[in-house]
């Protein structure tokens, strides 16, 4: 091809550019299944080549390479980081209900407060730390742990817990720490 022709054609796919894609597209839209089909048939002839492999390995890497720096990449792993965490915190909330059921309903035993977010897992005798210690090796919340246990039966005496509300919950631990002073407290819930 000489360069009049070679001009002659950019300038004519410039001029008709709308209009070959979209009879591009309509082709595409006709023989979906049937291109599908074919590269179904392809690809399972060929997914033992290694030469084969390698090339789709090349083709693939590229794609990424461009989805990457159009930003596509990040954009489909924050959707799928929300996606988990949003999953991650309806199973602890799931839990949380399930354990909280069990104990005997979702709100303080002490003061009647239901706010689902406030409320938390109380050792009556204290040992919250003690246990995740033994357990863990560190102290931790044992939070969810604990009510994942209650929700599979395996704690051994579940009378030794019950549900408070954060603020019952922290007077809980300064009576056990300064029960004397603690007496001065008083907590009231009130309501809506
Ligand atoms: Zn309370």
């Amino acid at each position: 091809m000489n360069k009049e022709r070679r001009e002659y054609h950019r300038k004519w796919y410039k001029e008709n550019r709308e209009l070959i894609l979209q009879r591009c597209k309509r082709c595409y839209q006709n023989h979906k299944e049937e291109n599908r089909e074919k590269g179904r048939k392809y690809y399972e002839k060929h997914k033992n080549d290694s030469s084969f492999r390698e090339k789709q390995n090349i083709k693939a890497k590229a794609q990424y390479q461009k989805r990457k720096v159009e930003g596509k990449v990040q954009e489909y792993q924050n959707k799928v980081q929300d996606k988990r965490r949003e999953y991650a915190k309806e199973r602890r909330k799931k839990i949380k209900l399930q354990a909280f059921e069990i104990l005997g309903g979702a709100k303080c035993a002490n003061c009647g407060c239901d706010t689902f977010a406030f409320l938390e897992i109380n050792h009556k005798n204290g040992g919250g730390n003690k246990e995740s210690q033994k357990r863990f090796g560190k102290k931790l919340g044992l939070g969810l742990q604990i009510c994942t246990d209650i929700v599979n039966g395996k704690v051994d005496d579940i009378t030794k817990y019950e549900v408070l509300c954060r603020v019952c919950n922290a007077l809980h631990y300064l009576h056990l720490k300064e029960p004397e002073q603690a007496r001065r407290f008083d907590i009231k819930w009130n309501g809506d």
